[in-house]
């Protein structure tokens, strides 16, 4: 089949590789001036900024079951993926630590017991001794208190995003940089400035917040921090427990820590706040005491795109499929929502499509 897609962020990327692979011929359109990421562009895919943290566990503390099982299934499918592509992407499946300082044990105590009660039994928090917090991350010493979740992973987004366009420029991918897709229907996409629709077998939206008005989806602004930080050492994702204030720290490469995320409803791209600021960094200060002499070299602001419940939907009409609602969670979910997005385009002898959570525009848009 002949494909449009309209959005090269996470989702356009990962759809654009999954149908060149299967055979198709894919077109995507994206306002971005390219494939690489673009210092100082305000409204970049989301996908570059995100941590990339693989959390089905740590996300059920804002998501529900259909979230946990879309992550369980897409932590099986990134290594196959990122096994398929030329450059390299780091994917790590170490877990993840959840801390609480002492003083916020009952607000960590709350959250570990609505974790366990919605997670299934064999991926439950496992509460650490000061011995085996020292020995899985000997970095972190100022926390009393640590879970370890076994089956969470870590991908390096940056390297994923670039992989994922690369590969699926080999596989014969065509490109449209510079090009906002203004209409979609079905089986066709309208440019920005071009009174004439291109025409397709069948086209996919997956503009992320771009997506307005054809669903109504907003913008959560989120901010993070990059520290250069020679010395210390994580080997996974790191997230405090606070009854307030909600940090991450994400190891990078060349000894870069990724301090995150605000989580604000705001479409403000500004450049991230001073109270966001202060208040990331006294998180991640107060978990590495280390930390202190860190260097701040990079913070950047994006938008989470999200549907009114926060929960992701895949719209089946003639001709044309959106999915959106990606939220805080795209890259732990994408693989996943993409499969069955593709289930109906994978023939007759393939599984019924029975998308948990495909629905039609109308009962998006009710
Ligand atoms: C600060 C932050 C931290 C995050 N951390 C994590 C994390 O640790 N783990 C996790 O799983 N998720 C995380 N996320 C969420 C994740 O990044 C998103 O859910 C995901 O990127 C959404 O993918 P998408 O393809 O729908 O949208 P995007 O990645 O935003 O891509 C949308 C694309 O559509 C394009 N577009 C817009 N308008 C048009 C138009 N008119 N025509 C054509 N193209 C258009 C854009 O240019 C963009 O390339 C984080 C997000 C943020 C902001």
């Amino acid at each position: 089949m002949h494909i449009g897609i309209a959005g090269a962020g996470l989702l356009g990327r990962l759809l654009a590789f999954e149908l060149a692979r299967a055979g198709h011929k894919v077109e995507v359109f994206d306002p971005a001036s390219g494939a690489e990421p673009q210092a100082g562009s305000p409204a970049r895919a989301a996908g570059w900024t995100a941590a990339g943290m693989l959390s089905p566990v740590a996300e059920l503390e804002r998501a529900g079951e259909e979230v946990f099982q879309l992550g369980l299934r897409s932590c099986a499918l990134w290594p196959g993926i990122v096994a398929a592509l030329a450059q390299p992407v780091a994917l790590t499946m170490n877990g993840s630590l959840l801390l609480a300082h002492r003083s916020d044990a009952g607000s960590a105590q709350r959250l570990i017991g609505l974790l366990q009660a919605k997670a299934a039994i064999h991926i439950h928090p496992q509460l650490l001794s000061r011995a085996e917090l020292a020995q899985l991350e000997p970095a972190v010493n100022g926390p009393a208190l640590a879970w370890l979740l076994p089956n969470e992973g870590l991908i390096n987004p940056i390297q994923a995003m670039q992989a994922l366009a690369a590969q699926a420029t080999a596989l014969g991918v065509h490109w449209h940089w510079q090009s906002a897709v203004n209409d979609l229907g079905n089986g066709a996409l309208t440019c920005a400035g071009q009174a004439r629709p291109r025409r397709f077998d069948h086209v996919f939206d997956v503009r992320g917040v771009g997506a307005k008005p054809a669903l109504p989806v907003r913008g959560v602004r989120g901010e993070i921090i990059w520290l250069h930080a020679p010395g210390v050492q994580l080997k996974r994702p790191l997230r405090l427990m606070h009854p307030r204030i909600s940090g991450y720290l994400v190891p990078r490469p060349d000894d870069i820590i990724v301090v995150g995320a605000s989580e604000i409803e705001s479409e403000d791209r500004s450049p991230i706040s001073l109270r966001s600021t202060v208040e990331l960094l006294t998180a991640a200060h107060s978990v590495i005491p280390e930390l202190a002499e860190a260097r701040m070299v990079h913070s950047e602001t994006n938008l989470r795109p999200a549907l009114p419940d926060n929960m992701p939907r895949i719209v089946n009409q003639p001709g044309i499929t959106r999915i959106n609602g990606l939220y805080r969670h795209g890259w732990l979910i994408a693989p996943a929502l993409v499969e069955r997005a593709l289930l109906p385009m994978a023939g007759p002898d393939s599984e019924p499509a029975q998308a948990v959570n495909a629905m039609t525009a109308s009962e998006v848009l009710s």
